[in-house]
């Protein structure tokens, strides 16, 4: 009995973080999707783009993409003075992952400040599921 209602007490409270984590979210749109490569850089970007499978995988969906209805009231620039566009993009195998239009630019000149956790999140969201 004890163990039972202990079990219910923690799936509530685990549920209770999930949506308060979800509420982060910038808009309404963008609460059902994947979010990629959403970051602000802070160093200048290397000399020379990063060319690897994650980079094939990003420049594959990127020319694909569909844009966001949703338009933001700016653009965003890059700490390297690169701009977005004032939209966001869908891209994947399923078009549910939303990113921004320097996500390339991110994977290929900011490399070195995209946290190892993102870098698997790409290569695990942007690979079909083998069925
Ligand atoms: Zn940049």
């Amino acid at each position: 009995m004890g163990e039972l209602s202990g079990r219910r007490l923690n799936r509530k409270q685990s549920t209770r973080i999930r949506k308060s984590e979800e509420s982060g979210y910038n808009h309404t749109e963008a609460t059902k999707l994947k979010k990629l490569l959403f970051m602000r850089p802070k160093n200048p970007p290397s000399a020379e783009p990063v060319m690897d499978d994650i980079t094939k995988l990003v420049t594959k969906y990127w020319a694909f993409n569909k844009r966001s209805k949703y338009m933001y009231k700016g653009t965003h620039h890059c700490s390297c003075h690169v701009s977005s566009t004032n939209s966001d993009h869908f891209i994947g195998p399923n078009y549910d992952i939303l990113t921004n239009s320097l996500c390339l630019h991110y994977v290929q000149f900011h490399r070195d400040e995209i946290p190892q956790d993102e870098l698997d999140r790409v290569v695990s969201l942007l690979t079909p599921a083998e069925d």
